[in-house]
């Protein structure tokens, strides 16, 4: 069966994450999204373990599912589903290995509570779990996997936005040149990294390193409406060994939902405070240094795929699984009545259409354009119709400031609402 899981979010537990992100927003959110399986994030965290506990059902086939009596009664007809969680972590690897510091974060999927207890009694001996839903443990990131594998056979260690320049494996600022560099003799326990906002499948490509290595994509979600803004299309049954098996061989992992990577905060290099915006090519020119404040700036992503890469750009993998790109709905509203995301105009038109038209991922994908003209705007099916071609323009993100979508040129808003579409 096809669906859609996403394998990374967090729980109110973990720092800045809104309460919302408890079991049942998880659950009603993964509906309105058109997610069927979602991670539950932070199982390393004792307390959001019990409330686990106390609100899931083990399903038998390594997933599970929400009680009855905490189900809520506010999702759309169009939109209700069922939903299973997969229990899932994130761990931030803070050491120094080779004379450096690393800073690597690693996703951790366990089959069960058992499973995640025994990965607990072994990182509790290391630090503190309880401080936040995201541990942050002086730990080498291959010592971690050597733990997960021990909690579990059936665990599975995955590089968390692999290239993002802080916090990973790849990154520019703390990671490392290779997998092997990190992981040594266990890499071959490394099926898949997470591609992270900022990048996608076609940059990644460019690595011949990583031709065997399945390119996940999740959110990373801190928030529950931010729950599936990427994730992965998957056509196996729907049990947890089924799901590592696709993972590890690629069969009936169908690919990933993206970001346009531009979108992503870490795409370009720069400054955030100095709103300094860089190509990996001026970021040479300027000789690594900010030109307004003469400092070292944030080298991103689309810099650190072209400085590892060993193949040429727009090199496409053959037999990789494929990818659709896209745009969160709320911004394509935004986009298409001309305000900002987080109005009240854009949540007045975004359940309606979820009530009319289903999930939002079958509206990203799916329905007619017809059905989204008659649903909502105009503007907004043109909107759509340009997502699904990629005929969009981003203004590039970096250091931490999101990319800034813009569908329409100016004078063009007019021309499509008149009926004269381009
Ligand atoms: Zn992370
Ligand atoms: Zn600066």
């Amino acid at each position: 069966m096809r669906f859609i899981a996403d394998l990374h979010v967090h729980s109110h537990y973990s720092r800045a994450t809104s309460p919302d992100m408890c079991p049942e927003g998880i659950w009603k959110w993964a509906q309105l999204k058109g997610i069927r399986v979602i991670g539950t994030g932070d199982v390393t965290h004792p307390e959001w373990i019990k409330e686990l506990k106390t609100k899931l059902d083990p399903l038998g086939n390594g997933l599970f599912a929400l009680k009855k009596k905490y189900w809520t009664d506010d999702i759309p007809g169009s939109c209700q589903a069922e939903v299973s969680f997969i229990l899932s972590a994130e761990v931030s690897s803070i050491y120094s290995k080779n004379g450096r510091t690393r800073k690597v974060h690693s996703i951790i999927l366990v089959p069960d509570f058992a499973s995640a207890e025994r990965l607990n009694s072994s990182l509790s001996k290391i630090g503190n779990l309880k401080s936040d839903g995201r541990p942050i443990l002086g730990l080498d990131a291959k010592k971690l996997l050597q733990i997960t594998l021990d909690a579990s056979p059936e665990a599975m260690l995955i590089p968390a936005h692999a290239w993002t320049p802080h916090f990973s494996v790849l990154g520019a600022a703390s990671g490392f040149d290779s997998l092997r560099e990190c992981y040594e003799e266990l890499t071959p326990h490394i099926h898949a990294i997470e591609t992270g906002l900022s990048s996608d499948p076609l940059m990644n490509w460019r690595l011949s390193d990583l031709d065997a290595i399945t390119l996940v994509s999740n959110s990373d979600a801190h928030s529950a409406s931010k729950i599936g803004r990427e994730a992965n299309i998957l056509d196996t049954d729907i049990t947890y060994a089924a799901m590592m098996l696709a993972i590890k061989t690629r069969q009936g992992f169908l690919g990933t939902i993206e970001f346009f990577p531009e979108q992503g905060k870490y795409h370009y290099d720069g400054h955030r405070d100095c709103s300094v915006s860089l190509t990996p090519k001026e970021t040479i020119r300027h000789n690594y240094l900010c030109p307004a404040c003469g400092k070292k700036v944030t080298v991103g992503v689309m810099h650190r795929v072209e400085k590892l890469a060993d193949r040429e750009e727009g090199f496409k993998l053959a037999g990789a699984p494929s990818f659709a790109s896209i745009i969160p709905l709320p911004e394509i509203i935004a986009e298409g009545l001309e305000c900002g995301v987080n109005t009240k105009k854009v949540n007045a038109l975004y359940l309606p259409m979820l009530e009319r038209l289903g999930n939002e991922f079958r509206i990203l994908l799916d329905v007619p354009l017809e059905d989204i003209d008659r649903a909502s705007t105009p503007l907004i099916r043109e909107a759509i119709a340009r997502m699904r071609t990629g005929n969009v323009h981003i203004a590039p993100g970096y250091d931490g400031e999101f990319g800034k979508v813009k569908i329409f040129e100016e004078g063009e808003r007019k021309r499509i609402i008149s009926g004269k579409r381009l």
